[in-house]
């Protein structure tokens, strides 16, 4: 039998002999943290447990009182709370450095419920212009009908969030960085320092290894955790973190929206969070391959990776990024038939919507992921018929640069 490693506590600064507390999780690098956090209701599992009951058996009459007043008790109704979803929100929460979490059904689950658990009629939302599709949707098609109106800024002008708000209405300011799918970057710090309205990140594309806005004073963090989180293309799943009064609040109102995580998806989420740190590595090191590759290509017009000195904000992608992320996005010169004739070719890379997978992906976004969108609104955003989006996965970088490469041979 192997004998289990013990730890010795370390008494050297106790006068009293008593012993000092475990390093919080601050003391541990988000690798570790990865591995450790979100394990309180696991009993001894080493692997995430799936909770699957809605409900739970009180002790007595007084105990079923007191899980009915704590929104935040996992064993107690399942729309409330639930001991795996609350593993993945601890987690979440750890990594982003919050207070709190609170998973949703999907990241629209999470964004839907911040703008409408946070304004009411007559309120006033600033958002950037180059914002998830369905979130710019929400905001023009969904929001009005409750009177709740959004102004558009350009997420790449720092002064442009806190121009648009207007004081005593504006009550949410909402970016996303990067953004989807030129992958502009806002500047965090000046975001997170606008006064008044509630500052909001949609840090999907960067997840909580690659950036961390709550240290920037930014209020809440929602991630789709369908994308790199979960990371095996099998959950659909959202999170919002920030701090222990907001969080409550948008768990208030989540209850009675009802877009819950499911169990499943939230193990999924969690045993995610497990490799995320060294998949967003590796995807990194891939994107920056196939960028470098791609802005040598004379087929291709531009190449948009943080991680290239070309990148217009490469200064900010170095002062806020730890890694430049795992996508890639270029403009082909031979315009939209150059596209499709791309994306028809390619063997390796596959034709899928999403991103932060094991597999490589090739997205259209004018035709895809932007589709709702205006001529007028696509060029705002610079989204043209030869704008071609790679997320990168697991795959050697060499197979994936063949195959783009063999592609991209019939356009010179
Ligand atoms: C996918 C995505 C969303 C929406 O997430 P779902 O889980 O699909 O609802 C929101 N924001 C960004 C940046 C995304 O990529």
């Amino acid at each position: 039998m192997t004998q289990q490693p013990t730890v010795e506590p370390d008494t050297s600064d106790c006068a009293d002999g008593s012993l000092v507390s475990p390093p919080s999780s601050d003391a541990y690098d988000a690798r570790t943290v990865a591995v450790r956090a979100g394990r309180l209701y696991n009993d001894t599992a080493l692997a995430p447990v799936l909770w699957g009951s809605s409900a739970y058996v009180a002790d007595s009459f007084d105990q079923a009182r007191q899980f009915a007043g704590d929104v935040a008790e996992p064993k107690f109704y399942g729309r409330n709370s639930n001991p795996t979803v609350s593993n993945f929100e601890h987690a979440m929460a750890e990594l982003e450095g919050a207070e709190a979490s609170r998973a949703f059904a999907s990241g629209m689950g999470a964004v839907s419920a911040v703008v409408l658990a946070l304004c009411s009629s007559g309120d006033h939302v600033v958002a950037q212009s180059q914002i998830y599709s369905h979130t710019q949707l929400f905001l023009q098609a969904v929001c009005p009908r409750f009177g709740i109106d959004a102004t558009f800024v350009d997420g790449a002008d720092p002064e442009a969030f806190e121009a648009a708000v207007i004081p005593g209405k504006t009550t949410l300011v909402i970016a996303e960085s990067p953004a989807n799918p030129k992958l502009t970057l806002v500047d965090l710090e000046s975001f997170g320092a606008i006064k008044g309205p509630i500052t909001v990140v949609d840090s999907t594309l960067a997840t909580p290894i690659v950036q961390r806005p709550l240290e920037y004073g930014v209020d809440l963090v929602v991630h789709s955790a369908t994308k790199a989180i979960a990371g095996h293309n099998d959950a659909i799943l959202g999170v919002v973190s920030g701090s222990d009064e907001l969080i409550a609040w948008i768990r208030g109102f989540a209850i009675l929206q009802g877009a819950v995580a499911s169990p499943f998806d939230a193990l999924n989420g969690l045993r995610g969070i497990r490799t995320l740190p060294i998949r967003v590595q590796q995807q990194a090191d891939t994107a920056l391959a196939l960028a470098t590759m791609l802005e040598s290509h004379p087929a291709v017009r531009a190449v948009f990776y943080p991680g290239l000195e070309s990148h217009p904000q490469y200064e900010l992608a170095q002062r806020q990024l730890d890694l430049p992320g795992g996508l890639v996005t270029f403009d082909l010169a031979g315009g939209l038939e150059a596209g499709v004739g791309l994306i028809n070719r390619l063997q390796l890379v596959q034709r899928a919507t999403s991103l932060g997978g094991p597999e490589t992906l090739v997205t259209h976004p004018a035709s895809t992921t932007h589709v709702g969108l205006l001529p007028d609104e696509l060029a705002a955003v610079g989204i043209e018929g030869g704008t071609i989006r790679i997320s990168c996965g697991l795959e050697h970088a060499d197979d994936l640069i063949a195959d783009l490469t063999r592609a991209l041979a019939p356009l010179v």
